[in-house]
């Protein structure tokens, strides 16, 4: 239990938070949560034949092997793989320096995935203002594709995103077209996007988690009207982050179906699977990330689809079915994988 405890409690800290954290006592025993013995379960319904390209998986634990197998199983051909150095329960530095070994995590990344670029396209990270240009072009040239940055998120936010003190990451990742992945809480930085893109305006920018509006459509809409260049992915987390999005998007199904519909070349699918090992129970670790994967991948292609909800006044997680986008063939195609070929052409083999 302490190490799905240590695993829970590392993952809620990755790429969630919208708005500020909920009352205590409603969260309290959400990592104590016993864990589900995986049942004897029906396969998932087999998808459609489909290209699909998953653009926001957390590599850690060195699951290489076991994120293939789920890719597999979810007719997924590709994903973007990122370096998570504080999420990584296998790699763990001291918890007062969570992000600390950034260095590290970037190189275990690369080696990670050498032997399945064909498959596997890694994003290494960076304190924004520690990054010298002179690494990133060495980590570029030894195949990184891309950035992705924490720093837009509340935990790792230690200074204006556009602050002078990143200058000299930003101008080489906006000079060279670098695909970048940042985390942005646009609760409480959406002023500070805004900065970011009139400093550095050719930057090849996706927000995640339809970029931290999920619970907010007006704010996703005046985003995207503000930011023409700027992509968003539609990745949903296990925790209770996702949950809310979930939830929200389903009340706002039309609205949502109708921004994506106008402008489906700006969004990307993504599940923001972490590949955390509890206790190496590999059977433990399939049946969450299929779950949470199917969900991911019903919001956009099924009408109905299933994943965890909050009911009642505690705030219980339990398992529900949705209403899903149930996006057509011709708004899937972009959105499953074209876009995210488009995003990364740079770095993609053919
Ligand atoms: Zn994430």
């Amino acid at each position: 239990m302490r190490a799905l405890a240590l695993a829970g409690a590392v993952a809620g800290a990755g790429c969630q938070a919208e708005r500020p954290k909920p009352a205590p006592t409603k969260v309290a025993a959400e990592p104590e949560q016993p864990i589900p013995e995986p049942a004897p379960e029906p396969a998932p319904e087999p998808k459609p034949a489909r290209a699909r390209f998953d653009v926001h998986v957390h590599l850690v634990s060195d699951a290489v092997d076991p994120l293939l197998a789920t890719l597999d199983r979810a007719g997924i051909q590709r994903a973007v793989v990122l370096a998570s150095p504080h999420l990584d329960p296998a790699h763990l530095p001291d918890q007062s320096e969570r992000f600390a070994d950034w260095r590290g995590a970037n190189d275990r990344l690369l080696e990670l995935s050498a032997g399945h670029r064909d498959r596997l396209v890694p994003f290494i990270t960076a304190d924004p203002a520690e990054a010298r240009p002179e690494e990133l072009r060495a980590w570029f040239d030894a195949g990184a594709c891309g950035v992705k940055l924490y720093m837009g998120h509340r935990s790792f936010h230690a200074r204006p995103l556009a602050d002078e003190a990143h200058r000299p990451m930003f101008s080489t990742l906006e000079r060279e077209r670098v695909p970048v992945l940042l985390h942005i809480n646009t609760f409480r930085f959406e002023a500070e996007l805004g900065e970011l893109l009139a400093s550095y305006p050719e930057l090849n920018l996706l927000c995640p988690h339809f970029c931290g509006s999920r619970t907010d459509v007006e704010r996703l809409e005046r985003i995207l009207a503000a930011h023409p260049g700027l992509l968003v992915d539609t990745s949903h987390g296990p925790g209770k982050p996702g949950v809310q999005g979930f939830t929200a998007l389903e009340l706002e199904r039309e609205r949502v179906r109708a921004l994506i519909l106008a402008e489906p070349e700006r969004f990307l699918f993504g599940s923001d699977l972490v590949t955390s090992m509890v206790e190496q129970r590999e059977d433990i670790a399939r049946f969450e990330w299929d779950r949470q994967v199917q969900a991911n991948l019903g919001l956009l292609e099924a009408d109905r689809f299933e994943f965890n909800r909050l009911v009642g006044e505690h705030g219980v997680m339990e398992w529900s079915e949705y209403r899903g986008l149930a996006l057509d063939d011709a708004t899937l195609g972009p959105v499953l994988a074209g876009n995210a070929e488009r995003w990364l052409a740079s770095c993609l083999d053919e």
